[in-house]
């Protein structure tokens, strides 16, 4: 059997870089696919200050490199492949990628979740050019300048404070009355003097030639419509789960979050699910690392059984 592996590790997050430590250390043959970049949403975070063991706080990117270089210590070789699709015949599971593909009894499935859109004219347009998900990457650019953040969890607020150090004003945009966001972070928001919320209100549109020079705004409970001129839109609503490629193993999960065991099994045998992609996640650095961990153990006492039943000792 051609390319043969004991594991593929699908995402190279904190979830899918602990899953290949421990399965390097097992001395399981561990295949990482990362599709963008190695430490995803990790990459983007400003400072981490709730990963324990770092009292002082490590920048996201630091924190990737050391758990990427801690990973391939152990041997597990990361490729920069996109996984469309994954099949099984009896025990293998064949992860097809853009560049082909590659097989293994055990497939972990770490893939992370990417920014949701809110879906209205100009958001696609204006990306780049003033739309941005990510105030850690692009913050910077918006020194002296109007923003508006849309969301109101914690995302949005914690980015929002990341802002308050670049931008002139910040209006949040939130769709509802109450705030998602724990207490703590909305009133460090609340009490920046240049940050103001609107609440009840939707951004139907939003509005420049070649940059951001507005939003469309509704108030959901008026209908009232106006427009807000600003220099950069930060959208901060949320992460949908990449787990389409799931759509001929685990159909019904496909696009969605998936359930798993307390080992991280799905419910397909020698397949787990970890990190953001679990139903039921916390969404941590520590809680997917934790969950990267349980799924490998489990996957070692799998290994010796799989790799009988399919002649690859
Ligand atoms: P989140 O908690 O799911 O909040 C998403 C926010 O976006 C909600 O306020 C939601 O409104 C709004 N929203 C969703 N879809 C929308 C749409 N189509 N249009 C307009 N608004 C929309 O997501 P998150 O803030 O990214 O946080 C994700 C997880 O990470 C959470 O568990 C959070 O606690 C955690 N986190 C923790 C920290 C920290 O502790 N330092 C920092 C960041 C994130 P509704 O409320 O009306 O649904």
């Amino acid at each position: 059997m051609s390319d043969l592996h004991d594991v593929v590790v699908i995402g190279a997050g904190p979830a899918g870089l602990a899953a290949a430590l421990y399965c390097g250390r097992a001395l399981m043959r561990t295949l990482v696919l990362e599709k963008l970049v190695v430490g995803g949403q990790l990459v983007e975070a400003y400072d981490v200050d709730n990963y324990l063991g770092f009292d002082e706080g490590i920048l996201g990117p630091d924190l990737v490199e050391k758990m990427k270089k801690h990973t391939e210590r152990f041997g597990a070789k990361i490729l920069s492949e996109g996984v469309e699709d994954i099949t099984a015949d009896g025990p293998v599971k064949r992860v097809v990628t853009d560049a082909g593909g590659h097989t293994a009894p055990i497939v972990i499935v770490a893939s992370g979740a990417s920014h949701r859109k809110i879906g209205v004219p100009g958001e696609d347009r204006l990306a780049g050019a003033g739309v941005s998900y990510c105030a850690t990457c692009d913050g910077a650019f918006f020194r002296g300048k109007r923003l508006v953040m849309v969301g109101g969890g914690d995302a949005a607020m914690t980015e929002g404070m990341f802002l308050t150090r670049y931008a002139s004003e910040i209006k949040l945009i939130h769709r509802r009355q109450g705030l998602r966001a724990q207490v703590v972070h909305v009133n460090a928001l609340r009490s920046q003097g240049n940050v103001e919320f609107v609440l009840d209100t939707v951004v139907r549109e939003v509005l420049g030639d070649e940059k951001v020079e507005g939003v469309a705004i509704e108030n959901v409970q008026t209908g009232e419509r106006r427009r807000l001129d600003c220099d950069g839109v930060f959208v901060c609503i949320g992460h949908d789960p990449n787990t389409e490629f799931l759509k001929t193993l685990l159909p019904a999960y496909a696009g969605d979050v998936i359930p798993t065991d307390m080992n991280m099994e799905t419910d397909v045998k020698g397949l787990y699910a970890v990190g953001d992609v679990r139903k039921g996640s916390y969404r941590q650095v520590a809680t997917a690392t934790a969950d990267g961990v349980v799924a490998a153990m489990h996957a070692e006492r799998r290994i010796e059984t799989l790799r009988k039943a399919i002649g690859a000792v």
